[in-house]
């Protein structure tokens, strides 16, 4: 039988080997490798992408990482060591280990037990007088109803209390007419590699509407100078998208709404063919429109990794995103929590199948066999 592996990143990056290289290759040439011309343009192009659907101007910075991403949020946000940050414990690492990194302890708020996301109703207990950040995860594709949290911060006058967008796993999502990422203070992306647009290395990029958030970020990822000779801010980092990076990048976005929507498409497949099955799928939010960047099953009546180990002897490879809650993690003990009874469920119950923009339906197809016949 054939193995059927999660991800291939050199498949995915064959269709448009040709671009790649010549990216590359004009970055080679130029003699020019930081901060430059391909980063420029990879920043106005992707800002102008996000801003299509609202009359502000927005602004990005090119980072070098999604990690780096929340980091200079926070910094320019102006969070500080011992302020608090409330955020999900489902989510990746990251999302935590930026938090902790500039000081801030993190506050974890639960999940919704159908969409996965942030339950926007837990938020308001958990705001103290040491809030000073929310950061929303867009998880799997689905968004978190950003407006809710607004409103809410709105309600209780603490709208001082700043708002990022985790958009690392939701690039082209959207709600109503906004994008993710361009609903809250500061959308924060990822372009690691196997991300909605993935760099061939690490990359990540902030979204800000705020002029005064731009210049501060664009300080930070500069050591904190302004310019070649001035320091202008303290705990500068260096944390720069590289123009070949960039240059990659600015390939990509171009096929980023042809290939959510082809995914959009394996998605109902795989919905369709899995229906009758005891599995569950992540519940839209609201009126979000997803722009699914995994494809992840709850599995129920069943054992979870016996079935995993099950559909591995078969020759199926999937993953799980992810096994161990943030907040059970060794590293974060020091942030003991109350038990976060939906996130420990479910990380017990979920699979990540295989998913990506070159597969087509007869994939999804084959695939679902194979589970059907584990069941
Ligand atoms: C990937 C990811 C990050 C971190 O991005 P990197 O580019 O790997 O630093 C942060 N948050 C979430 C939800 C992610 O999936």
């Amino acid at each position: 039988m054939k193995n059927i592996r999660f991800l291939d990143l050199k498949e995915i990056n064959e269709p448009i080997i040709g671009e790649i290289k010549s990216a590359f290759e004009e970055v080679l040439a130029s003699g020019w490798y930081v901060l430059g011309e391909k980063l420029n343009l990879f920043e106005k192009n992707l800002a102008e992408k996000l801003s299509t659907n609202f009359l502000e101007e927005g602004y990005c910075v090119g980072c070098n990482s999604g990690t780096d991403a929340i980091v200079l949020s926070l910094l320019a946000g102006g969070v500080k060591s011992g302020d608090e940050v409330i955020t999900v414990s489902h989510t990746a690492i990251p999302t935590i280990s930026a938090i902790i990194s500039i000081g801030a302890k993190p506050i974890f708020v639960d999940i919704n037990s159908k969409t996965w996301v942030m339950n926007t109703e837990e938020l308001e207990i958990l705001i103290s007088e040491k809030t000073k950040a929310i950061v929303c995860v867009h998880l799997y594709g689905n968004m978190v109803d950003v407006f809710k949290v607004k409103s809410l911060l709105k309600k209780i006058k603490r709208e001082d209390i700043l708002i990022i967008e985790d958009v690392a796993q939701a690039q082209g999502a959207s709600w109503g007419e906004q994008q993710a990422g361009t609903i809250g203070d500061f959308g924060a992306f990822s372009f690691y590699p196997s991300k909605n647009i993935g760099a061939l290395g690490d990359g990540g990029a902030v979204f800000t509407k705020n002029r005064e958030y731009y210049t501060k970020l664009k300080q930070y990822r500069f050591y904190g100078q302004e310019d070649r000779y001035n320091a202008v801010v303290m705990n500068g980092i260096n944390s720069r998208l590289d123009e070949v990076q960039a240059a990659i990048l600015d390939v990509k976005l171009k096929y980023l709404s042809q290939w959510n929507e082809q995914k959009n498409i394996l998605m109902n497949c795989y919905r369709t063919e899995l229906k009758d099955l005891p599995v569950k799928f992540q519940e839209i939010t609201g009126v979000a429109i997803p722009a699914w960047h995994l494809c992840v099953i709850e599995v129920n009546n069943i054992n979870r990794d016996c079935f995993v180990s099950k559909l591995n002897n078969m020759g199926l490879q999937t993953l799980i995103h992810y096994p161990i809650p943030t907040h059970l993690q060794k590293a974060f003990s020091n942030y003991n929590t109350d038990k976060l009874p939906v996130t420990e469920k479910i990380a017990g119950r979920i699979v990540s199948l295989p998913f990506n923009h070159i597969m087509t339906e007869e994939n999804v197809k084959e695939i679902s066999r194979i589970i059907k016949s584990v069941f």
